[in-house]
């Protein structure tokens, strides 16, 4: 069913049933480029929350017990119905979340293929024999941990979600997932890709509700063996101390404020498109997005015009109009981030070269934004703008630019741009990122790992990494008798 915006109706998915929550409450969902209200997310309440975790109870015993091949077909089959719904998947998203068309559908297009990563990583999660005295086989077993609580945002609806189940199903377990209110359209698209290709009931259960009643239920109870979660570092420290009182590892992929140093021998043009292409993907809303431009001050005028160039270049619109390549923020919150933040750098002696400000129309659109002149003090170089903005600050020698890099306590990506191979390597040994991209701004691909140092949190996601934290390490001393 879908109302008059073609919007689909959307439902939880708990043991293997979609399904409303239990008193019928429910939130409205907004479409960022127009502000209209679009449908509405029902809201779990705890009988729900409970029902669910029962059935990745009960789904947890079924798919541990599936053979491993039988499970990869099931995953493949999964990965081939996204591919083919891509387009749809793409037209939702771009209706609750706003970024292009041509964003959206690619998003799904490569969650197919993560997914097929994942599938066949699963039967690669090997143990090993130990050599051991006569009579006795020492092993090491890895065996998948258990049911998975999980809690996505709203900037990848489909992409995000999907990290999540596929590593957890791969590696055996069983997952609640709480879903971005938000984007709920995108997230129950996905599942039901995963359903229809005949994933038994139970294994994987999509809820909505109030963030921190959900999360405070999931995580205290003791079907829950891990918590995964992506989305900002505030909520990130509350969730892991939630699960260190009950002792339960948690997975966390949370923001940064990603520098990209722009070295005296780059080429000050190159790096300044590449840079503006990856900082106005998906307006900015990326954890990984470059939100730092760091460059030497021999290039920083020739940098700084191209750069002004290239967002003027930007067509801000809705994104399913022809032509779009940025969208609204995904929500007014981010508008008035964008604004406080740009507000605070003026206050303090900014320039804006381009931007500034919302743009005149209903939505939440704001205009792709340069910024020189700010000091070191401003809010925008300290709090991830998580937006359109592009603060471009001059240096004079690497040191004070690898300081500058290093000064705050994130550490998700951080990009270098210069032709010398030994300046590269230092770039690579000195940044304190668990992402780096050299003389380009490389995104995430299913065959390495993708996570964070300092407070961005710990653990990987993708790579043949992405199952670590889904698996136990089992030793086994095994005399025979
Ligand atoms: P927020 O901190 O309110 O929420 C971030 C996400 O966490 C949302 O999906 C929200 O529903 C969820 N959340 C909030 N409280 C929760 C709780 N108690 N339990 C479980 N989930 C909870 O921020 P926001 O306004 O949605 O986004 C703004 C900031 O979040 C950004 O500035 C960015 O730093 C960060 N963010 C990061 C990512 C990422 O990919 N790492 C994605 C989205 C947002």
């Amino acid at each position: 069913m879908t109302t008059d915006h073609g919007y689909p109706a959307v439902r939880m998915y708990i043991a293997g049933e979609w399904c409303q929550g239990g008193t019928g409450t429910a939130a409205p969902i907004v479409n960022p480029a127009t502000e209209e209200v679009i449908g509405e997310v029902p809201l779990a309440t705890a009988a729900d929350l409970d029902r669910a975790l029962t059935a990745a109870e009960e789904g947890f015993r079924v798919w541990r017990e599936t053979p491993v091949a039988r499970r990869t077909a099931i995953l493949h089959a999964a990965a081939g119905l996204i591919a083919e719904r891509a387009a749809e998947i793409g037209r939702v998203m771009t209706l609750e979340q706003g970024k292009p068309l041509a964003e959206s559908t690619g998003e799904a297009r490569r969650t197919a293929g993560t997914l097929r990563w994942h599938a066949d990583d699963a039967r690669r999660a090997y143990g090993r024999i130990i050599p051991s005295a006569p009579g006795t086989v020492l092993s090491v077993r890895r065996e998948p941990i258990g049911p998975v609580a999980a809690f996505v945002p709203w900037n990848f609806p489909v992409g995000g979600p999907n990290r999540k189940i596929s590593s957890a199903l791969s590696a055996g377990c069983s997952i609640v997932i709480k879903g971005s209110e938000e984007t709920p359209a995108t997230a129950a698209a996905l599942v039901q890709c995963y359903a229809d290709a005949g994933l038994p009931a139970g294994v994987l259960n999509l809820v909505f509700g109030e963030p921190a009643e959900v999360s405070a239920h999931l995580i205290a109870s003791p079907v829950t063996r891990l918590v995964a979660f992506t989305g900002s570092v505030p909520v990130g420290k509350l969730l892991a101390a939630e699960a260190g009182k009950v002792m339960k590892p948690s997975l966390m992929e949370l923001g940064g404020h990603a520098p990209v140093i722009v070295c005296t021998d780059a080429d000050p043009v190159q790096a300044a498109r590449k840079a503006a292409q990856a900082k106005f993907a998906n307006a900015g809303q990326v954890c990984t997005s470059p939100s730092r431009f760091l460059v030497h001050e021999s290039l920083v005028e020739d940098f700084t015009a191209e750069f002004v160039k290239a967002a003027e270049a930007v067509v801000v619109g809705d994104g399913r109009a022809e032509g779009t390549t940025m969208g609204p923020l995904a929500n007014e919150r981010r508008l008035k981030a964008m604004e406080r933040l740009t507000a605070d750098a003026v206050a303090r002696g900014g320039k804006v070269l381009t931007g500034g400000e919302r743009l005149d129309r209903a939505g939440y659109f704001f205009a792709p934004t340069v910024l020189t002149d700010i000091p070191a003090d401003a809010e925008l170089l300290h709090e991830e703008p998580f937006g359109p903005l592009a603060p471009i600050v001059p240096f004079a020698d690497l040191d004070e630019a690898l300081a500058v890099a290093n000064g705050l306590p994130f550490g998700l990506a951080a990009y270098g741009f210069t032709r010398s191979a030994a300046t590269a390597e230092r770039l690579c040994g000195e940044l304190e990122a668990g992402i780096l991209s050299i003389n380009h701004c490389g995104g995430s691909v299913h065959e390495a790992p993708s996570g964070g140092v300092k407070e961005s949190g710990y653990g990987r996601e993708g790579g043949p990494e992405a199952l670590d934290a889904y698996l136990v390490t089992k030793r086994v001393s095994h005399l025979l008798a």
